[in-house]
């Protein structure tokens, strides 16, 4: 499967964002864009041309494709399924985005990133209503029931990541058991329960052109 192959920190400093790509890392004293705000790269630091509006929204499209780690075609793909629903076409998008396994396992406290949590569902440690799942791209729906099988419960990926997890610091459309280390997705989320800091209409202007 092709994967971004660049150095996973590099794409913060690219996109001039913290896209937490690294789990502990990225809220530590190590995070390489606290340590080099600007840029990658020889002109990095100097870079001030003024951006068009083309690349302001090339930009806050590859900001989303990195976050949540999907390449050019599956996000084409989501995007064209976004526009045929209903509703608010970015809104959709992300909320499709944010129902991929991979990211409910995240944002459960499951894994640290969204890196853990892919290695997580293709290694075969999560069920979703029961099943085993394997496929990070898997899209859950509201009333899913997604856990961690019991033979995975005493790795220490998992442990170490839920021990972060605070009450209360879960999104307000997800609901987790800790000790029965499972979690399921109770609504819909408005864009305002989705917390992702980009301005999704520049997307969809940049692929409506
Ligand atoms: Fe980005 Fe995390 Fe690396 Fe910091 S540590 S630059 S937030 S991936």
């Amino acid at each position: 499967m092709a994967r971004y192959t660049a150095a996973v920190c590099k794409q913060c400093r690219r996109e001039g964002m913290k896209l937490f790509l690294k789990g502990t890392r990225c809220s530590s004293n190590k995070c390489a864009f606290e340590k080099r705000g600007y840029a990658p790269g020889q002109h990095g630091r100097s870079r001030r041309f003024k951006q068009s509006e083309y690349s302001i929204q090339l930009r806050e499209k590859q900001k989303v494709k990195r976050m949540f780690g999907v390449l050019e075609r599956q996000f084409r793909n989501y995007f064209a399924k976004a526009d045929r629903s209903k509703g608010i076409t970015g809104e959709n998008l992300l909320k499709i985005l944010e129902f991929r396994l991979d990211n409910i396992v995240y944002r459960l406290g499951l894994a640290a990133s969204r890196n853990a949590a892919r290695q997580l569902v293709r290694h075969r440690h999560i069920l979703v209503n029961g099943r085993l799942v394997d496929i990070p791209s898997y899209q859950v729906s509201v009333g899913d029931e997604i856990r961690v099988k019991e033979k995975s419960r005493q790795l220490d990926l998992i442990h170490n990541s839920m021990k972060r997890v605070r009450d209360g610091k879960l999104v307000p459309w997800l609901e987790l058991d800790k000790a029965q280390m499972k979690g399921s997705i109770i609504e819909i989320p408005t864009r305002e329960a989705i917390p992702v800091n980009v301005n999704e209409n520049l997307i969809v202007e940049l692929y409506s052109k």
